[in-house]
């Protein structure tokens, strides 16, 4: 059998705390465990929030923690034109159109909608999009592109989904509702997900999935909160023909108000508490690992 692979891949947009802490050491652990690699990628995709300061941070922080992983370290800045390859395959599927509204032009149309019925939402809790971009007139399109307007390349799910067939995954861990061992996928809660814009030639969901496979990562380990994005993640991966992993999705840990723990809440940042005398080993009994 093959050496199982597992990987810890923050973004760059904040300082970690205790939350990642708890899926770096999990990670850590698993891949211990089973005689495993880690892997440590930093997802700096998103230009506009993420900063080298924070990425160095992340490094003190890991490494603190007492975690070893192997180099180099993936960024995924470095590696846009895999994520180009990989959307010219999904184009070359017919499975991407470009919308041109801007985030103003969404909500208000979301709003108009909303004045008849709800507005569908996806599990993240955003309106799935509201346009009609998907059937514009090829002239059109090409007549918009050609002006230079920025657009946002979206995946036609509902004809993804039909192309790929029925798709599921392994969970190892579990959803927020319990859901574990074989969950079927259900990338349609999503809507036509942005995989690409003009200026970004990638998004969350595709460097997400290409890096998984570029790096032999056969074991995933993440947070609860991503679980119903593994569904676009299969997705993905069925169309580009990519191998899927295992997924891992664990507990969250919470603030006092019940809330996911966010970038921002100092009273969890591994740097303040490192900075209060708290060890490594407070840590790992502050997440609850022994
Ligand atoms: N970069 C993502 C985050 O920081 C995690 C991605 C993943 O583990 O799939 O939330």
């Amino acid at each position: 059998m093959s050496t199982p692979v597992f990987r810890f891949a923050p973004s760059p947009n904040g300082y970690l705390h205790l939350g990642h802490a708890l899926s770096a050491l999990m990670n850590a652990d698993m891949a211990r465990a089973a005689g495993g690699r880690l892997l440590l990628r930093i997802e700096d995709i998103d230009e506009s929030r993420c900063r080298p300061e924070y990425e160095q941070a992340i490094l003190d922080d890991l490494a603190w923690l007492g975690i070893a992983w192997e180099q180099p370290v993936r960024r995924q800045g470095e590696h846009l034109a895999d994520y180009c390859a990989a959307l010219a395959q999904l184009a070359a599927q017919g499975l991407l159109y470009p919308s041109f509204e801007s985030r103003a032009d969404i909500a208000a149309l979301v709003t108009e909608r909303e004045r008849h019925d709800t507005w569908p939402r996806d599990p993240d809790g955003a309106p799935l999009y509201p346009g009609s971009a998907g059937s514009m007139s090829p002239a059109e399109r090409q007549r918009r592109l050609d002006a230079g307007e920025p657009y946002a390349l979206r995946l036609d799910i509902a004809a993804a989904f039909a192309c790929a067939g029925p798709i599921s995954w392994t969970e190892e861990g579990q959803g927020l509702d319990g859901e574990t061992g074989t969950v079927p996928a259900d990338p349609g809660a999503w809507g036509d997900v942005v995989l690409a814009r003009k200026d970004t030639p990638s998004s969350y969901h595709l460097s997400v999935v290409v890096d998984d496979a570029i790096q032999g990562v056969t074991h995933v380990v993440r947070g609860q909160d991503l679980f119903f994005a593994t569904s676009v993640h299969r997705l993905l991966q069925t169309l580009l023909g990519l191998p899927p992993p295992t997924y891992h999705h664990h507990r969250l840990l919470l603030d006092s108000g019940g809330r996911k723990l966010s970038k921002s809440s100092r009273s969890t940042g591994l740097r303040e508490l490192r900075a209060q005398g708290v060890t490594p080993a407070d840590i790992r009994r502050m997440v609850g690992l022994s």
